[in-house]
């Protein structure tokens, strides 16, 4: 049951990676660049070795990359369609080149043009990936979203749908289920019925052996609120009452976890981390 966080990359990517042990991390995400711009570099060998070096030495699994929000793989923008894929394809570059075992990317928005639209844009994506050779060392994750507005990919059949396509086209792909965005895009999931019906519609709509990261985060906002907030564990809208449920779940609790709850102090990291731990602990005991 490998338990970890979103650690920051600032100073060196090799950084994240003693912040996550400092942590006692199993598992860890970061961003492999500045999430809020265009540009992109490469990152140089000397960097990426040190990288997978200290990623060795402390034995952490998985190592999850998290894409730019700025890529959008359904926009009906040319331009921007154009820029996405290309950022999309250099980002999975270097989360092959730095071993990471999985990029984890939202689905973006097609505006007016609906979900069909948006479809075909990301196949088309996904076959520029496999045409070049991408995607066979890093597994590339499709992260549901909170919904609302023209935004895709909070509809789990939908992306159990992509999964599929993706094998079509020769890429082997997963999904990244995400606790506050579900339950934000009407997921209930606060009781033990909702629980079990959720874990059901998962195995339905995606398939459990495809969900290969959970990203445990409360919610801000209310069950089908759309809204995109998280919040530390058992503090927010869906509570600790829920999580003791859902990860006590035989189904979930051996899936990689990362927390991308707040961390307004230095204290955040280590008290959500303790609160999962201490319930993966008890349901472990009474397996
Ligand atoms: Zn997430
Ligand atoms: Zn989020």
């Amino acid at each position: 049951m490998p338990v970890g966080v979103h650690t920051s990359i600032a100073g060196g990517l090799a950084l994240s990676v003693d912040r996550a042990v400092e942590l006692a991390c199993d598992s860890m995400q970061i961003f492999g660049r500045n999430p809020r711009i265009w540009g992109f570099s490469p990152v140089a060998p000397s960097e990426v070795s040190l990288f997978r070096k200290r990623r060795e030495e402390a034995g952490i699994w998985p190592v999850v990359i998290h894409t730019a929000y700025l890529i959008n793989l359904s926009s009906p923008d040319e331009t921007n369609y154009r820029k996405s894929v290309d950022l999309f394809k250099n980002e999975l570059t270097t989360a092959e080149e730095l071993g990471a075992d999985y990029l984890v990317t939202h689905l973006g928005s097609p505006h007016e043009l609906g979900a069909g639209f948006a479809v075909r844009r990301i196949e088309e994506a996904l076959a520029g990936v496999t045409a070049e050779g991408l995607g066979k060392k890093t597994t590339i994750l499709f992260e549901n979203t909170a919904g609302g507005g023209s935004s895709f990919g909070s509809d789990l059949a939908g992306l159990g749908a992509l999964v599929e396509r993706a094998a079509e086209l020769g890429l082997s792909c997963g999904v990244c289920f995400d606790t506050c965005h579900a339950f934000a895009a009407g997921y209930p999931m606060r009781t033990y019925g909702e629980i079990k019906g959720l874990v059901k519609t998962i195995d339905g709509d995606v398939g459990l052996d495809k969900v290969k990261v959970i990203h445990l985060n409360d919610s801000k906002g209310d069950l089908g609120s759309n809204l995109d907030r998280h919040e530390h564990i058992g503090e927010g809208r869906i509570g600790l009452e829920a999580f003791r449920l859902f990860l006590s779940h035989p189904e979930i609790r051996d899936v990689p976890m990362i927390l991308e709850t707040p961390k307004k102090t230095p204290q955040d990291d280590p008290r959500n981390l303790r609160v999962v731990r201490g319930i993966l602990e008890k349901s472990k005991k009474k397996k």
